[in-house]
């Protein structure tokens, strides 16, 4: 792998805060359980999304 795949990222709706971007949608989840806990938010969304890197395919002068 070249850090090329998935990332999750847990939101909170109520707030806007979200966690880092991880390779685990687990981490997402637990980010997700435990602001609940710290505070009463009880609203979530877990994004997926890629990185990629650009290639240029025409050769260069
Ligand atoms: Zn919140």
């Amino acid at each position: 792998m070249t850090g090329m795949g998935l990332r999750y990222v847990g939101k909170c709706l109520t707030c806007a805060e979200h966690s880092v971007d991880t390779a685990d949608p687990d981490d997402g989840q637990v980010w997700c359980l435990r602001h609940a806990g710290a505070t009463g938010h009880t609203s979530y969304e877990m994004s997926a999304f890629q990185y990629f890197d650009a290639m240029m395919t025409a050769p260069r002068p």
